[in-house]
């Protein structure tokens, strides 16, 4: 049951408000598109940015997710400040939340594949032939070691 509408939900795009920045790095590390809004952009804006990319707004304003509504466009109204219940709220509108490196938490930037961790000097030895990301728009290197593991349990904890 739960397969089939993971993959209605699968290319659905996010945009989220200044509130949910870290609700964004988590959803960005289940391998979600979601932007981050333009420097000093307004309601207005945000909602400009929703329609005529065609995201759903993340937001935990009211008013905003009514003016969202009234002027056609999606938006999933967040209730929780913390974030584990943001993430069960998510999982709970059907967002696929499995850890999965496509997208870099910081900028929402594609990740390509660039090998394995033995060809850069500066990681941990400990972290040695893991696989090794790279972001194509800020360069920003992903691998998979204890930090990762850690991501993987939450994830993993909000799905069960
Ligand atoms: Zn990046």
């Amino acid at each position: 049951m739960r397969t089939s509408f993971q993959t209605v939900v699968k290319d659905r795009r996010y945009l989220a408000d200044l509130m949910l920045m870290r609700l964004a790095r988590w959803l960005r590390m289940a391998g979600q598109d979601v932007s981050n809004p333009p420097d000093g952009a307004d309601d207005s804006d945000l909602i400009k940015i929703a329609l005529a990319e065609e995201r759903t707004l993340l937001t935990r304003d009211k008013v905003l997710a009514q003016r969202c509504e009234n002027a056609g466009a999606a938006c999933l109204l967040i209730r929780s400040s913390d974030l584990d219940d943001q993430l069960s709220e998510l999982e709970n509108a059907g967002v696929r939340l499995d850890l999965n490196p496509e997208r870099c938490t910081l900028c929402n930037g594609p990740l390509e594949e660039v090998g394995e961790s033995e060809t850069i000097d500066d990681l941990d030895r400990s972290e040695e032939g893991s696989t090794l990301w790279r972001c194509e728009r800020c360069g920003k290197l992903y691998w998979q070691g204890s930090h990762w593991r850690g991501i993987k349990k939450r994830l993993e904890r909000m799905g069960e």
